[in-house]
């Protein structure tokens, strides 16, 4: 099932999508109410109480920004005030003149979660998986010392354009095409914590609560994106993520 939010004048929607419509979800399930997809305006599928990120899960990645492959997954948090849908246009700070995509899967959590043992099935507390644009300002996070400020500016954290509950990771694959022109591609078998490692070891820092979003990392390709320029997140058996640049 594909789910989304979305909004007409000033009221918002849970809906899933078939098609070429959106039925509203009353209850969570299908209701009467259905529009023609290209008539409503998608927003950000999830209002999460946090971002979890991921930093450096694929090898080449660490290896292209000089970093060693940690020993144990790497976490920094962005700012849900970040977020943006599909469509939704990406701000550049004036703070910064190394703004860069990093196209990532996200992973959206279904129930509370907290303390996950070896013989706890994490999958099991997923609701779905959507594409996640971890903007970063590249040279902020190098100035500073940690992530916070080049990872957090307003619009640095496009995700959608919605959540597919039907997604198996696995043999899953990311591209990430800037102005059509792939800067990114690799599958989600090379991260170097998986899915369900990553829910576990969170989950035993933080509770993970229903619509938290974990960003698992992105592969090697990282690079600038400037004003005029349309970015890209697409992965196979979910959707594209497509955001202007200004
Ligand atoms: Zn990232």
């Amino acid at each position: 099932m594909k789910v989304c939010r979305f909004q007409i004048g000033k009221e918002i929607f849970t809906g899933t999508i078939n098609g070429e419509s959106v039925t509203v979800l009353e209850n969570n399930s299908p209701g009467n109410q259905t529009y023609p997809l290209a008539e409503v305006q998608l927003i950000t599928p999830v209002t999460p109480s946090k971002i979890v990120c991921v930093g450096r899960n694929y090898a080449d990645h660490a290896a292209e920004l000089g970093n060693e492959v940690p020993k144990e997954p790497l976490l920094f948090l962005k700012a849900p005030s970040a977020l943006i849908g599909s469509g939704d246009v990406i701000k550049l700070p004036k703070q910064s003149a190394q703004v860069e995509h990093e196209g990532e899967l996200a992973v959206i959590i279904g129930r509370r979660c907290k303390n996950l043992y070896d013989d706890d099935d994490p999958t099991s507390y997923v609701f779905g998986y959507s594409c996640l644009n971890d903007v970063t300002a590249r040279d902020l996070q190098k100035k500073d010392g940690q992530f916070t400020r080049a990872k957090s500016f307003d619009t640095f954290c496009p995700i959608g354009p919605f959540i597919e509950t039907d997604f198996d990771p696995e043999n899953g694959w990311v591209t990430t095409r800037v102005n059509g022109s792939i800067r990114q591609k690799d599958k989600f078998s090379q991260m170097v914590f998986p899915v369900d490692f990553l829910i576990r070891y969170i989950s035993n820092m933080m509770t993970l609560m229903p619509g938290d979003v974990i960003a698992t990392g992105t592969p090697a390709g990282v690079g600038k994106i400037e004003a005029g320029d349309v970015c890209e997140v697409e992965i196979d058996g979910i959707g594209i993520l497509r955001n202007p640049v200004q």
